[in-house]
């Protein structure tokens, strides 16, 4: 049983690719857009992630074209520049650790 998650993919102007977004590494990964017709390159994809410690290499994903690439969305998700650094430990979405704020009665 693995959970596969589904990344939103955007097609790029020249309608040859589709971009998905990963969180971990902040990158765009592309994949091929199979056809003009939306939606033909959706479905499971081995991960494009170069960092051996994503969580998306063991599960992949599922592309799932929703739109073009717009600049807004560009805007939005900018890649980190430089060699991807991972988070320890290593999760797709940040998660702020919060300490108990009972006080310190020790
Ligand atoms: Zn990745
Ligand atoms: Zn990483």
């Amino acid at each position: 049983m693995s959970w596969t998650p589904v990344l939103p993919a955007y097609r790029t102007s020249d309608g040859g690719a589709l971009l998905v977004w990963c969180e971990h590494e902040s990158q765009w990964h592309v994949h091929g857009a199979v056809s003009d017709t939306p939606g033909a390159g959706d479905g499971d994809r081995a991960a494009h992630c170069a960092c051996p410690r994503s969580p998306l290499r063991s599960t992949g994903y599922v592309v799932r074209e929703v739109g073009p690439l717009t600049p807004g969305l560009k805007r939005q998700h900018r890649p980190a520049r430089g060699r991807h650094r991972c988070p320890e430990p290593c999760i797709i979405r940040p998660v702020r650790h919060t300490v108990p704020s009972t006080g310190s009665r020790a």
